[in-house]
């Protein structure tokens, strides 16, 4: 993966707002710009669209400076929305306006076909868009999705930030959660199995979604 690759616009803009909120005055949130080296939106926040902004690596060192200034609960809270609310912004644009057709083969197949089709388009898009190899496979009953070069864990990987957990990628987790409700209208279960944190021999992050097990407080 190149790591001068540049992401598209909305999701640091998505951040951005997230952390906004989540940082009493503008004074704080420009010292966490600065320590993540985004001095150049502290005035300027960048656009909601598809333009290219920062590069994989400022997107990772954002992540860890999430880690080191807010607290591990709280930092947990900040990935949860920010990965919400990219979901909902690819549902509201045009990316996911594929899935409108997978209503017509209602009678062909499984529900879990169906989804597989879904998440499966949805992860080559993110892989074209992000530059990262993101690989879904289905497990038996469930589903196994692999995301190469983690940028979720990555500075944690570097030893930049000390890890407080073994399993610290909660964006995908969250949005993977929000894209198989969206694909299947029920609620599964995503939980990463297997991190780089834990693992630095890797090149991916693994997740597993358990199909059709809901947990209490996710309904
Ligand atoms: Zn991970």
């Amino acid at each position: 993966m190149d790591p001068e690759r540049r992401l598209p616009s909305y999701t640091i803009r998505i951040s951005y707002d997230i952390i906004a909120e989540e940082t009493p005055n503008p004074e704080a949130l420009a010292r966490l710009l600065q320590l993540a080296g985004l001095e150049r939106y502290i005035a300027k926040p960048p656009p909601m669209d598809n333009s290219p902004s920062i590069t994989m690596r400022e997107y990772e060192r954002l992540i860890g400076v999430v880690w080191q200034v807010f607290d591990p609960h709280q930092a947990r809270e900040i990935f949860r929305r920010v990965a919400q609310s990219g979901f909902e912004h690819l549902n509201k644009s045009q990316v996911l306006a594929f899935a409108q057709f997978l209503r017509a083969f209602d009678a062909m197949g499984s529900k879990r076909e169906r989804v597989a089709m879904a998440i499966g388009r949805l992860t080559a898009e993110l892989s074209r868009s992000l530059g990262n190899k993101h690989e879904l496979r289905r497990e038996g009953e469930d589903f196994v999705l692999d995301i190469h070069d983690c940028p979720y864990c990555a500075e944690l990987v570097r030893g930049k930030v000390t890890s407080p957990e073994t399993r610290a990628c909660h964006i995908p987790v969250a949005f993977y959660q929000a894209a198989f409700a969206w694909a299947s209208g029920d609620t599964h279960t995503v939980q990463e199995i297997s991190c780089r944190v834990s693992n630095p021999q890797q090149d991916y992050c693994r997740f597993k979604i358990f199909w059709n097990v809901a947990l209490k407080g996710q309904m």
